[in-house]
Order: C-alpha cells, then sequence, then structure tokens
C-alpha cells in the first residue's frame, strides 16, 4: 500500500511549526508572534500581514490552494468554510494568490447554522473565528487537494463562545493565573507559565466496509440498534488471526504516517479487548494542540479506514454486550521551565507542594463531580457510564495504596510519619516516598485515576471532543488553588498554614477517594452512603452545568457566562433528543421495510415446509414448533414497532428542551429496547440465508 519512510523526515512536515517560522519570518516578526504565542500579547495588524504572507507562500509550496479556519462549534466535529487564496482576476487576466492578516486572525463564518442555544435569538446572528497562533497552522491533504488549515476560535459579534475551544483557552488561563499565584507561595519565581498537558488515548473500532455499507444502522446511528451476539466468541478471532493483522497493520501504518505529517505524535498503538477494537495514543501535548490533534486523530482514522475498505467505528457503543470505546484523558499541569506540579518530587518542600496541590484537586473534584460526570455525558456514553460497564457513573478518585496511606495518616494526626514502601515521611521534615510510576498499581475500574504523575480522567466519550473534560478539570482545579492561596496569602505562619490546610482539605473530601472495584454493587451502596452523586445518564448530568455552584466558578474564573452555560444546557438536550430520534427512527425504518418483510418471507417458506411434510407423511412437530414460535416474536416486533412510532411522533410533537429530552430518555430509549429484543431473538432463530444484513459475526470478527 504504502512505501517505506523515515519518521524524522516526515514528521511535521506540513505544519508550520516553530521551525518553519523562525526560518521564513523576519526576526522582529517571529520574536512579536512568539511575545503573542508565550505571553498572549495581541499582535499588530502588520506583523500579522507579514505572516500571513510566509504561511500562504510555505503553503503554496506544499500544494495549498485554499485556506480554511477550522473551528469546533457545539456539533461535537469540526467545522471549516474553505477560501481559495486566489484574488480578482487581473487586467491580464491572470490572478494573484493573496493571503493578508486580516484574513489570517480572524474569519466571519456564518454563525447562524450552528448550534447556538438561544444565544442566537439574544444576540446577533454573526459569528467570527479567531486564530489560535498557540496551535500551529498545517495543511492538509485529502481529496479536496491540499489545504492551509488555521486553528481557530468561534465566537458570537457579542464575544459569546460558540465552541468548544474558546472555553478551553479561556479556562487554560485560569488555571495558569491560580498556578503561579501558588508557585510563587512555594518560593518558585522562575517559571512564568503553567499549562494543562493533555495526553488522550482513543479507542475505536473497525469494520469492513461493504458490511458496514448494509447496515442502515450503522450508516445513520454509527452504532448496531439490533444484533445477537454470535454463540462462537472469542475463538473466531483466533481463526481470522492472519488476516486481522495484515489489514489493521497496514492501515495503522498509513495512519501513523497522515498523523506525523501534521505533527501529531502518534505513539502507541494497540489491540483492545473487544475483538475489532483498537487504540490509539499521542504523546502528551498542551491542553488546546491536544484536543485539536484528537480531532485530527478522529477524522485520520475515519479517512485512512475508507482508503483500505474499512468503516472507523467511533462511537461509545457500536455493539450492544461487547465492550465499548471511550477515551482516556491524561491531564497534568507543567510548568514553561518544565516542572509537573503533579509530580510528587525529591525535596521535602515539593512535597508539600506536591500534597497541597493533591488535596487541591481531591477538594475539586469532590466538589464538583456533577459537572465532571456532565463534561462526560454523551448519548452514546449512557450505554457505558452507570450500565455494567467501564468506568461507573460515580466519581471517585482512585490515588493508590501509598498515596491513600499518607492521605490517612494526614487525617489522623496531621502527619503523614510513615509509608507503606518504607522511609519515615513527615510532611515539612522528611520527604515523601518515591511514587515510582508502577507504586501506583492500576486500577482499571475507577474513573479518575492518579497514574504517577498525572491523573486519567477514563470517563470521556470515545467520539466527543476532550475539550469539554478539560475545561471542567482546569477551572475546578483553578478554583480550588484559588482559594488556597487565598488562606496562604493572608497566613502569618506560611508552614503551619499550609500544613492545616492539607489536612483539613484531605479530611473534608477524603469521601472522595475509593481504590477498591468501581464496578461492584457495594461501591454503589457505599457511594450512597458518602453522598457521592451517582448521574445515571446524561439528560440527568446536564442540569450540572447550570446550577448556583457552577454559575458562580465559571463566571468568577471568566470561563462561562451564566448566559452561555445556559445555552450550552439548551444544546445538549436538543442534541440528545436529535440523536435519539435518529436512532429510533432508524429503528422503525430497519423494521418495517427489512425484518419484519424478511421474517413474514420465511414463515412462508416454514409453512410450506409444514405441508409438504405433512403431505409427504412425516411428523413436521419441529417444523410447527418453529413456525410457531417466529411468529409469536414476528407479532412482539409489529406490536413494538408500532408502539415506538407513536413515541416518536409523540416526542417530536414537543417543544425543543429539558422536556423532550427527557421524553426521549425516559419513554422513547426504553421502547426502542422493547423493539430491540423481539428482533434479536429472531436473528438466532431464523436461516442465516434468510437475515436481511451482516450479523454482530460478520461484523467483527471478519474485518
Ligand atoms: P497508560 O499506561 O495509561 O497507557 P501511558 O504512559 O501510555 O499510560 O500514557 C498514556 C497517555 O498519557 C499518553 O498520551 C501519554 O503521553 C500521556 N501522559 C504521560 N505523562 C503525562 C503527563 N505528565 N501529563 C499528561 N499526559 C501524560
Ligand atoms: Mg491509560
Amino acid at each position: 500500500m504504502s512505501e517505506a519512510f523515515n519518521v524524522a523526515d516526515i514528521f511535521g512536515e506540513d505544519v508550520f511549526n516553530d521551525s518553519v517560522m523562525q526560518e521564513r519570518l523576519p526576526k522582529k516578526v517571529y520574536r512579536d508572534l512568539k511575545k503573542t504565542i508565550e505571553e498572549g500579547k495581541e499582535l499588530d495588524l502588520a506583523t500579522a500581514d507579514v505572516i500571513a504572507h510566509e504561511m500562504k507562500e510555505w503553503a503554496i509550496e506544499k500544494g495549498a490552494t485554499h485556506y480554511t479556519h477550522w473551528f469546533q462549534p457545539l456539533t461535537g466535529v469540526t467545522a471549516e468554510k474553505h477560501d481559495s487564496f486566489i484574488s480578482a482576476p487581473l487586467e491580464s487576466g491572470k490572478v494573484l494568490m493573496t493571503f493578508s492578516g486580516k484574513e489570517l486572525i480572524k474569519g466571519e463564518p456564518d454563525a447562524s447554522s450552528f448550534p447556538s442555544g438561544g444565544l442566537r435569538a439574544t444576540f446577533e446572528a454573526r459569528g467570527y473565528t479567531a486564530w489560535d497562533c498557540t496551535s500551529p497552522a498545517f495543511v492538509r491533504h485529502d481529496a479536496a487537494g491540499a489545504t492551509l488549515c488555521i486553528p481557530t476560535a468561534f465566537c458570537s459579534y457579542t464575544g459569546e463562545a460558540l465552541d468548544q475551544k474558546t472555553p478551553l483557552l479561556r479556562s487554560m488561563e485560569a488555571i495558569n493565573e491560580q498556578s503561579i499565584r501558588l508557585l510563587r507561595l512555594f518560593g518558585n519565581t522562575t517559571s512564568k507559565k503553567v499549562t494543562p498537558s493533555v495526553g488522550p488515548e482513543q479507542e475505536y473500532f473497525l469494520v469492513d466496509a461493504e458490511k458496514f455499507h448494509q447496515r442502515k444502522d450503522l450508516i445513520y446511528a454509527g452504532r448496531t440498534l439490533f444484533g445477537a451476539m454470535p454463540p462462537k466468541g472469542q475463538e473466531l478471532d483466533d481463526h481470522y488471526f492472519g488476516t486481522i493483522r495484515q489489514r489493521i497493520a497496514g492501515f495503522m501504518k498509513d495512519v501513523n504516517k497522515e498523523l506525523w505529517k501534521v505533527g501529531v505524535s502518534a505513539k502507541t498503538q494497540h489491540n483492545e479487548v473487544a475483538p475489532a477494537q483498537h487504540e490509539l495514543a499521542p504523546i502528551y501535548a498542551q491542553a488546546n494542540v491536544a484536543v485539536d490533534h484528537n480531532h485530527l486523530v478522529m477524522q485520520t482514522l475515519k479517512r485512512v479506514a475508507c482508503q483500505h475498505g474499512m468503516k472507523c467505528l467511533l462511537h461509545e457503543k457500536p455493539f450492544a454486550g461487547v465492550n465499548g470505546s471511550g477515551k482516556h484523558n491524561n491531564w497534568s499541569l507543567t510548568t514553561d521551565d518544565g516542572r509537573n506540579l503533579l509530580d510528587p518530587g525529591k525535596t521535602p518542600h515539593e512535597n508539600i507542594q506536591f500534597l497541597l496541590v493533591l488535596t487541591c484537586i481531591l477538594k475539586a473534584v469532590d466538589t464538583h463531580a456533577d459537572l465532571l460526570r456532565e463534561s462526560a455525558a454523551d448519548p452514546g456514553n449512557d450505554h457505558r457510564l452507570g450500565a455494567n460497564e467501564a468506568p461507573p457513573a460515580i466519581i471517585s478518585i482512585f490515588l493508590g495504596e501509598q498515596l491513600e496511606d499518607v492521605m490517612e495518616q494526614l487525617i489522623v494526626t496531621g502527619e503523614a510519619t510513615h509509608s507503606i514502601k518504607g522511609g519515615r515521611l513527615e510532611t515539612g521534615v522528611r520527604t515523601l516516598p518515591d511514587l515510582a510510576k508502577d507504586a501506583t498499581d492500576r486500577n482499571r475500574t475507577s474513573p479518575f485515576a492518579f497514574t504517577g504523575n498525572k491523573f486519567e480522567f477514563r470517563m470521556v466519550g470515545s467520539r466527543d471532543s476532550i475539550a469539554g473534560p478539560n475545561v471542567v478539570l482546569n477551572t475546578i482545579v483553578a478554583e480550588a488553588f484559588s482559594e488556597a492561596c487565598d488562606v496562604l496569602e493572608s497566613a502569618d505562619d506560611f508552614s503551619m498554614a499550609v500544613h492545616d490546610l492539607i489536612k483539613k482539605y484531605a479530611a473534608e473530601h477524603q469521601r472522595i477517594i475509593f481504590n477498591g472495584n468501581g464496578y461492584s454493587d457495594e461501591w454503589i451502596a457505599e457511594a450512597e452512603r458518602r453522598g457521592l452523586p451517582n448521574i445515571k445518564s446524561m439528560v440527568e448530568a446536564i442540569p450540572a452545568l447550570t446550577t448556583d455552584k457552577a454559575v458562580a466558578m465559571f463566571e468568577k474564573f471568566k470561563v462561562f457566562t451564566q448566559t452561555e452555560l445556559e445555552s450550552r444546557a439548551e444544546i445538549k438536550y436538543e442534541n440528545y433528543a436529535k440523536a435519539i430520534n435518529i436512532e429510533a427512527r432508524t429503528m422503525i425504518d430497519m423494521a418495517s421495510k427489512q425484518f419484519i418483510p424478511a421474517v413474514i418471507r420465511y414463515t412462508k417458506s416454514l409453512a410450506d415446509t409444514v405441508i409438504a411434510v405433512k403431505a409427504a407423511g412425516a411428523d413436521a412437530a419441529v417444523q410447527s414448533e418453529a413456525l410457531e414460535e417466529v411468529s409469536k416474536l414476528l407479532a412482539d416486533t409489529k406490536k413494538a414497532n408500532v408502539r415506538l412510532a407513536e413515541l416518536v411522533e409523540e416526542a417530536a410533537a414537543m417543544e425543543e428542551g429539558e422536556k423532550q429530552a427527557r421524553f426521549y430518555h425516559f419513554d422513547v430509549v426504553p421502547a426502542m429496547e422493547a423493539l430491540r429484543a423481539p428482533v434479536d431473538k429472531l436473528e438466532m432463530i431464523v436461516d442465516k440465508e434468510a437475515w436481511p444484513m451482516p450479523s454482530y459475526g460478520d461484523l467483527i470478527f471478519e474485518v
């Protein structure tokens, strides 16, 4: 499929990165841009003109004919509007290729067709995109040719965020400011900036394209809405081992190559638990770049899969009864001089700072567990979170045995005087034990786990942008830091005050720590005793966005206004209702036009058989019984289909909003399950030849 290549040669070859800028931009312009990138200084138009010109020249050398402001509206996917570089034809009949600073910095797509959750009514319909110069521009090669992609934020004309990027950048400013405050208290005078580092692990399924196209549910909903589990499981996997390996390996090779060219450091890849499921993880990057790169990863997986005659399924639950897909959002805080605030450190001094950071995070997550849960809410994730699959819907933190022990001692005595791993531990005097990565054992059932020098948030949906979860993480931790700094900055005795604060936070928020099995029923009961929220579905999670507590925090740190939060909640209800509406209608369509007719035909052949067997004077009991059973399930199917159609009609007639979304969740979804049940039973007993589409076995074991 593709020829050999040298990774070092191709990595970043299509990115307008620092080395390209240094090489091509005049020194002063380069310095000004770096200031903008590093310190957020505003870029003047003259400088922008020079950058735009050089960027265009570079892109044209790469074959680009168009540029696009690449942005992330609240549809869940990225959006772009392409403009070619050509100017109006000259008198000579020729055209020039132009690109101005103004075009680089600001674009004006029509905002009215993107979700705005009421913002449109209250504010102007127009929107604009603004260059996020901290995420580098790149040239993308695809069927459209080569396009210069400029990562941007998308706002209304009055400044309301209409996208994922704007609040993310705001939250990064908030966590930066509060982290610096905290570092200064601990005597750090050199670090200038703190950025969240994010490494998302992406899970996905691959299925054969031809089979995919025979299933309307996969086409319209991205997941199977019907389907019985094959009678044989993993052993079929071995059977097809050889062919799977070759086809998938070729795919992964091309995915990596495409990603490396646009500067995404695709690092690990492996097969996941379920057959046909795989994972790809890049090396972590600063949060906004990681978000952009994750979108590139998802798009590249889909595009390259098509080139290989496959389809990439990013849905959280493509197959019932088979492990679903998620995204592990690894998160830490890094200073511009390379220090990780989540690294326990080697000196007592660093240890205390680490313990304060850690207890602040306990406090943040405990206080805003509902918001964190909401950030992972997605119609697809409703099938995973709280539905007997990884991870549970209850937010808790896994610290590992060692750290939990340290926490307990802090709470009891106010001092940790020993540690499990040996070596005395006394905050302020001795150092914490070496919390080497492997010492924190892995708890795969925890939704929020400390893994050595980072936290891993494992609830995020495989299809979702990771922007939302990181906005929440950055802001809730900024709030906790800020409140700690308020206390410490006014303390007479800093050491004593830190000590007391760590102890206080540890004691007050201990309930969020859980190191046991997150899937067990005991945990559900225990969590309830502890008063931890157990929010089971997306529609029940959305109200977290607009509580007084959430509004006060997001407004204080200038991440969202109340209006923006309300509009986001509206959009989420609408998105949920739309998603379920599509699924339900697809089910009705498949049942009416495919399953019911196929089974009717099948009953006819069974009836004919019964007559023929009887005419031959033989016993037709088995055939008659089969006919009876199939006919009964057919009647159940018909009835459930009618019921679902009624409910969908009722739902569609309702006004958009919370009430409608709840109706879809609590009434339509159960009716969908009621339709699925008899169809899946039929699939198990109807002749495979008569079944109108590829089965689970065909889809996941024969890629
Ligand atoms: P796992 O064992 O969970 O697979 P890995 O070490 O493979 O962990 O890392 C998973 C992801 O976490 C990768 O994207 C990696 O780059 C990222 N990661 C590693 N260290 C950090 C850190 N300090 N902050 C944020 N992400 C990190
Ligand atoms: Mg992981």
